[in-house]
């Protein structure tokens, strides 16, 4: 079963840079995959398409499971390289932000939130703000407030590049972890030859801008990593 599929798509933006395609990929449900290319080549666009944030100049985007849904983005969670928390609110009520979105009743949504937190280490933390958070720890945040509307897909647009080398390969592994328990679809955005192959079954290599697939590259693990 394919969770996303783009066919023969482009994507020109207003001030005219071509900055896609065409461009042909399909992803797996349940498949963690890695994008890598060159600045610039249109990693970030693809997860905007994919999102439905942006809407693709020719050919086609598919998603799994959003027949009737109304809200764009809906079933995806998106990681970004900066957290954007709330500062003046704290942790618990940043990750249970997109519940309340939702109309999901307050303490539903907390319990919630108080879960998402559990599910990356920072438990103790729900009633903490953010400026005493660490900034992998922010990005915990990020990951918990991206994955508490349990969504199908979780985009990640290399979110653990502005962290220390150490605070990064927790990151990588813990992230590996949660993947194994929850079984979501990973497309996960990176600069980082090593992140890609020691995180993603999948790497896909793109070409500069325009960007095309260049090589699309399947990793065997020999025995289970972690
Ligand atoms: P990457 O994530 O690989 O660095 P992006 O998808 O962010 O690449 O961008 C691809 C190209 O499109 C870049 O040249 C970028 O400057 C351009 N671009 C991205 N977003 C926009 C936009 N909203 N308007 C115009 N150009 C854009
Ligand atoms: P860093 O603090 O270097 O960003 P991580 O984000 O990888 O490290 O955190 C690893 C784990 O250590 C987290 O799950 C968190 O529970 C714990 N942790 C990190 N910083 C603190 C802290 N200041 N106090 C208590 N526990 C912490």
């Amino acid at each position: 079963h394919l969770a996303v599929s783009l066919r023969g798509v482009t994507k020109t933006y207003d001030n005219g840079v071509m900055a896609l395609g065409p461009f042909d990929l399909t992803v797996r449900k349940g498949e963690f995959i890695s994008l890598l290319g060159p600045s610039g080549c249109g990693k970030s666009t693809v997860l905007r398409l994919i999102a439905e944030l942006s809407a693709p100049s020719s050919g086609i985007v598919r998603v799994a499971h959003r027949e009737g849904v109304v809200q764009p983005g809906h079933g995806i969670g998106f990681v970004f390289q900066e957290p954007t928390l709330m500062p003046w609110t704290s942790v618990r009520e940043n990750v249970r932000l997109p519940l309340r979105l939702a109309g999901v009743p307050k303490a539903e949504a907390r319990g919630r939130a108080d879960a998402a937190l559990a599910s990356v280490g920072l438990a103790d933390f729900a009633d903490a703000f953010p400026r005493e958070l660490s900034g992998g720890m922010k990005m915990r945040v990020s990951l918990a407030r991206a994955l508490v509307t349990e969504p199908d897909i979780l985009l990640m647009d290399e979110p653990f590049a502005a962290l220390d080398e150490i605070t990064r390969f927790r990151l990588n592994n813990d992230l590996l972890a949660l993947w194994r328990s929850l079984g979501k679809t990973v497309i996960f955005v990176t600069h980082s030859v090593f992140e890609s192959v020691y995180l993603s079954q999948r790497v896909v290599v793109m070409t500069a801008r325009p960007g095309r697939i260049q090589a699309d590259i399947r990793i065997e693990a020999v025995e289970p990593r972690g």
